[in-house]
């Protein structure tokens, strides 16, 4: 499918784009429901909404099927929307990984994006998102040895039971987001959290949950969608 921006676009202008799920390169469709990136080959394509709102949403959740979660920070504080959501999964197949981010404003921080990445060991999204996927560390596509080394200095709850988190390093050269990048394991799967700007971090407190919205029906309705989806 030829393309003149990356990831081929469908459903028009308030559609969702396809792309790969490690890098912005336009991906292009094989026609047998495979996606190929120039760089990294067949992949399992990324799933991404124009424009955050209810009727992506629930093309999200039903894309991903009911088996893999979609985290979100619960509940949202007042004047917060989710203002980006995107899936890595095939046509048909089990998901790889999901994001959600919401966005809004702190006291101390102004705006503030916070992002939850539940993936695949090997998948690599999360890694894009909080870039760490350094070109000279092609390598690196789950979190580093920083995961489980001593105790954890976060702890979130997720469906009831707190999981740990820990800081993971990211290269701090002029240009970078300024962000601050954690990850743990929950249900078998890494579970990142990206927060924007990096001050934001000191809004997690022990008590913050973060709730899987696959499993959360009709109260999907008052969500608030939209507002400025990070760039990533
Ligand atoms: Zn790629």
């Amino acid at each position: 499918m030829p393309t003149d921006e990356p990831g081929a676009s469908r459903g028009g202008p308030d559609g969702v784009r396809v792309g790969c799920p490690r890098c912005p390169a336009p991906v292009a469709e094989l026609g047998d429901g495979r996606w190929s990136c120039p760089d990294h080959g067949i992949v399992v394509p990324l799933w991404r909404p124009v424009v955050s709102s209810y009727d992506e949403f629930a093309a999200h959740l039903l894309r991903v099927g009911p088996l893999f979660p979609t985290f979100l920070p619960w509940p949202l504080g007042p004047g917060w929307t989710v203002s980006d959501f995107a899936a890595v999964v095939a046509e048909g197949d089990t998901a790889h990984a999901t994001m959600a981010c919401v966005s809004g404003t702190s006291q101390l921080d102004g705006p503030v994006d916070v992002m939850v990445i539940s993936e695949e060991p090997g998948t690599g999204f999360g890694a894009r998102v909080a870039g760490i996927a350094a070109p000279d560390d092609p390598e690196r596509l789950d979190p580093g040895h920083e995961v489980g080394d001593g105790p954890p200095p976060v702890r979130v709850r997720v469906d009831q039971y707190p999981v740990g988190l820990w800081p993971v390093s990211v290269s701090a050269r002029p240009g970078e987001w300024d962000r601050s990048v954690l990850a743990g394991e929950a249900g078998g799967r890494w579970l990142w959290l990206i927060l924007r700007p990096a001050s934001a971090i000191l809004l997690l407190r022990d008590e913050w949950i973060l709730r899987d919205i696959s499993a959360t029906g009709p109260q999907l309705v008052a969500l608030p969608f939209g507002g400025p989806a990070p760039s990533w």
